[in-house]
């Protein structure tokens, strides 16, 4: 951290800076110059309140050095982290597609999207009992009994399972249900409560990024469920608030190579909830995956027609099937598979 004194301090004011850095277990580097003195403060700068010693008199500005997130920083690990589900590695050479309807819905429905998702080459399965609905008279999700129904069918063709947690007190059953991955959704980024549960345990949790989030932000979140001691956190871009209404959120492809660069964790792209359309997931799906994106979260149903929720965005089987096959021939390019 670096503080830059007015250039009418005085020395009592750069001593009280001092002190105050000392008293803050920092070490104190002072360079006087001819216009103004500069203070380099030697320390682990996230555990310091900036503010402190921006009120301080004669401090014109503080300027910090350090990322203020640690854990998920590629400084603090340099390689790729790659995080295994039953097996199956998320991050690293290998690029996985979760695939699923938007809502778990009946036990039927979940079984025949199971096979097809199998059937197109995903290995992981999406579906959310407890939806975040934007309007209190949408369809809410059938809610625990889904985890039922979805652990069923997915479990029939080896799938683990990818679902989304809402509501903090439902923790315990998402664990006693076998839930594989805790989705926490764009509209609780950053429920920091929510984020420090899910950080005390150790089962994967996909955490998408806010609606109108700068990557910034959604690190610090990331970096919440870290702090807990939840190493196993994979970013998902599922597309941000734009003055655009062409399409549902704009895809930010830019976060990937951003995000690979700042973090070692995996980061995959919901191309679904970006477009809004089913039409537009294969384009955004290969511009995901040719930017370096690890994998992809897709929604797809049986009958898209009849979808209780998302109906417009969602693949069908052979959609499905034709998007893994096209994405084998990018992933091969990048000396990666799928
Ligand atoms: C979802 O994945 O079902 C979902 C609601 O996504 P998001 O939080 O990105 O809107
Ligand atoms: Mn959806």
């Amino acid at each position: 951290m670096i503080i830059i004194m007015k250039t009418n301090a005085g020395s009592d004011q750069i001593a009280a800076v001092e002190d105050k850095l000392t008293s803050m277990d920092m070490h104190a580097n002072v360079s006087r110059g001819i216009e103004r003195t500069v203070i380099g403060a030697i320390g682990d700068e996230r555990l310091i309140n900036v503010e402190l010693i921006e009120a301080l008199s004669g401090v014109e500005k503080v300027v910090r050095v350090m990322k203020p997130y640690k854990i998920v920083s590629r400084e603090s690990h340099e390689q790729d982290s790659v995080i295994e589900v039953k097996g199956i590695p998320i991050g690293g050479k290998t690029i996985q597609v979760i695939s699923g309807p938007c809502s778990v819905e009946t036990l039927e429905q979940m079984t025949a999207t199971a096979e097809a998702v199998a059937a197109a080459g995903c290995r992981l399965m999406r579906g959310g009992a407890f939806k975040p609905r934007t309007s209190p008279y949408a369809f809410q999700g059938v809610g625990t009994e889904g985890l039922e129904i979805f652990k069923q069918a997915a479990d029939k063709y080896n799938l683990p399972v990818v679902t989304e947690l809402m509501d903090v007190r439902m923790l315990d059953t998402f664990l006693d249900s076998g839930v594989d991955i805790i989705q926490i959704g764009t509209r609780n980024m950053q429920n920091f409560d929510l984020l420090k549960e899910v950080g005390r345990i150790h089962t994967p949790v996909i955490l998408k990024r806010g609606l109108a989030a700068t990557i910034s932000e959604w690190l610090m979140a990331a970096e919440y469920i870290a702090a807990g001691g939840n190493h196993n956190i994979i970013f998902c871009e599922r597309g941000v608030r734009s003055f655009e209404d062409a399409y549902r959120n704009m895809l930010d492809v830019t976060a990937v190579p951003v995000l690979k660069r700042e973090t070692h964790l995996p980061v995959i792209i919901d191309p679904s909830h970006a477009g809004g359309k089913a039409w537009m997931v294969p384009a955004l799906s290969r511009a995901a995956i040719a930017a370096g994106a690890d994998g992809l979260l897709v929604e797809s149903h049986i009958r898209p027609a009849e979808a209780w929720s998302d109906a417009d965005q969602a693949l069908n089987p052979q959609e499905l099937k034709n998007l893994m096959n096209e994405l084998k021939g990018i992933a091969k390019v990048l000396g990666r598979s799928l």
